[in-house]
């Protein structure tokens, strides 16, 4: 072909990282703390309903916008943690995992030029769907030690043209949990700039310690200005399921199922089923889920002491950040591929997460959504470097 082959608007979109180091793993027959997803299995009595739902013939297309239980069940949880009222049938829409759900939300919404502020280090597909919408990606960096921002920076960066701030609480990759002033703040700005805020919150119920997440839907002025995405993946340990969804006032939802229903139309069904049953048994669960969680964060970080590597204890999440020490002569690229060769782990350089601040290429991010054995044969073999 003497054309070029792929659209000009695809032309600075990289290859995701966590694809690249994937497979650097499996070459190299690393211990894979990178990609975030665990090594374990979900629990057996959700693919138990997956089976009996496909036993009962739940096997066609689901509706556009969601199995009817699922998206009762996705309700009545934001009503009973949040106190959060949606109508299932006019603001929730099921989407193949919280990835579908950014990108049909941002496509839906981002108009060409529009400016949408990002912290970071941000999630990769924020930053991809915003370059996919045709807007302008701006970013605030949240610093060391404590990854906070500073607010006079992001107050100077908002303005008319600011169209959409998207935030991810919990955070990925840095374990942060916003505070309540922090989550005020950046409200109360939305308000006086009249933008919208896409919070990405599929880390909603790993927290640790005394750390609480707060949906900023929540927020005086919020709901309505509020796309909140949320993924099943993260919170019953199935990220192979690809079951997600984003919860909007009825105007933003008919927009983002506009693109959703030429995007995938409908997901899959019996999974819908089993995760329907699933949120209801959430109380349950989720003291399990966190203890679960909370062993291996601190089994990581345990281990970590032993290393030169040193953590910055994440407070949600299932990464921990950690720096990379200075007279190693290494950024985090050169790091994390000399890791995966020798001794062999897999880890995540973060500097993919930054688009205006080079602190990325300080830090290494590693996931513990880990077997025991496998964190500590990773730590093991962290061990092995020295400066
Ligand atoms: N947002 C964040 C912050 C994530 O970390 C991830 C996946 N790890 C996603 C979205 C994508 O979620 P899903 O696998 O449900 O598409
Ligand atoms: N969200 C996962 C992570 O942060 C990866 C998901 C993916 O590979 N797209 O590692």
């Amino acid at each position: 072909m003497s054309k070029q082959v792929a659209a000009g608007r695809i032309s600075s979109l990289p290859t995701t990282i966590f694809s690249t180091m994937s497979r650097l793993a499996a070459e190299h027959h690393a211990v894979n703390l990178g990609q975030g997803f665990p090594d374990f299995d979900g629990p057996d009595w959700i693919m138990e309903e997956a089976f009996g739902a496909m036993k009962a013939g739940k096997n066609q297309y689901a509706p556009m916008n969601g199995v009817r239980a699922f998206r009762r069940a996705i309700a009545g949880y934001q009503k009973k943690y949040y106190d959060l009222d949606w109508d299932p049938q006019t603001e929730i829409t099921v989407t193949a995992g919280a990835t579908e759900a950014l990108f049909s939300t941002m496509l839906a919404l981002i108009d060409e030029g529009d400016e949408v502020v990002m912290f970071e280090p941000f999630y990769d597909s924020h930053q991809a769907n915003t370059i996919l919408a045709g807007g302008i990606p701006r970013y605030v960096t949240l610093k060391k030690p404590d990854f906070r921002f500073d607010p006079d920076e992001l107050e100077r960066l908002v303005s008319e043209r600011t169209r959409m701030l998207i935030l991810n609480n919990p955070h990925n990759p840095t374990g942060k949990v916003y505070s309540r002033e922090e989550l005020d703040f950046i409200a109360g700005l939305a308000r006086r700039f009249d933008f919208l805020v896409l919070s990405d919150e599929v880390y909603e119920f790993l927290t640790y310690a005394d750390a609480v997440h707060v949906p900023i839907a929540t927020l005086p002025g919020m709901r309505e200005r509020t796309i909140t995405v949320s993924s099943m993946g993260k919170t019953f340990g199935m990220t192979g399921w690809k079951l997600g969804f984003a919860v909007a006032s009825p105007p933003l939802t008919a927009a983002i199922q506009k693109v959703h229903q030429f995007v995938t139309f409908a997901v899959n069904t019996p999974g819908q089923h089993a995760m329907a049953h699933a949120i209801g048994r959430l109380e349950s669960y989720l003291p399990e889920l966190r203890a679960l969680y909370q062993r291996k964060r601190d089994f990581l970080l345990e281990g970590l002491r032993e290393t030169i590597f040193r953590p910055h204890v994440p407070a949600g999440s299932y990464f921990v950040m950690v720096d990379i020490p200075p007279d190693i002569g290494e950024d985090d690229v050169a790091c994390a591929m000399r890791l995966v060769r020798d001794p062999g782990v897999a880890v995540i350089p973060p500097s993919a997460f930054y688009g205006a601040s080079d602190e990325g290429c300080t830090m290494l991010r590693l996931c513990f959504a880990k077997k025991e054995e496998t964190l500590k044969e990773g730590v093991e073999k962290l061990r092995c470097i020295s400066i």
